[in-house]
């Protein structure tokens, strides 16, 4: 199942020293910077990025590169 989450909500960037674990949470979202899309950290349906970097179900995100991961807070439009 597909949603296009960037319809509902508005993203801002969220300061992330590189390295460093990603946050989760209801309003955190990670982009995947090699296709765009963006999949909840904490992901109850199965989601996942365009290029398969983001994987996610249970809400939990399996991440292949973290380095190519950016971030998000979500706010609802
Ligand atoms: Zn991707």
């Amino acid at each position: 199942m597909k949603i296009d989450l960037r319809k509902i909500y508005r993203f801002e960037a969220i300061s992330h020293p590189a390295g460093a674990e990603l946050p989760t949470g209801g309003d955190i979202y990670y982009e995947c910077v090699e296709c765009t899309h963006v999949v909840s950290s904490v992901p109850h349906i199965v989601s996942h990025c365009e290029c398969g970097n983001l994987h996610g179900k249970g809400g939990k995100v399996d991440i292949k590169d973290q380095a190519k991961v950016k971030p998000v807070r979500g706010k609802l439009k």
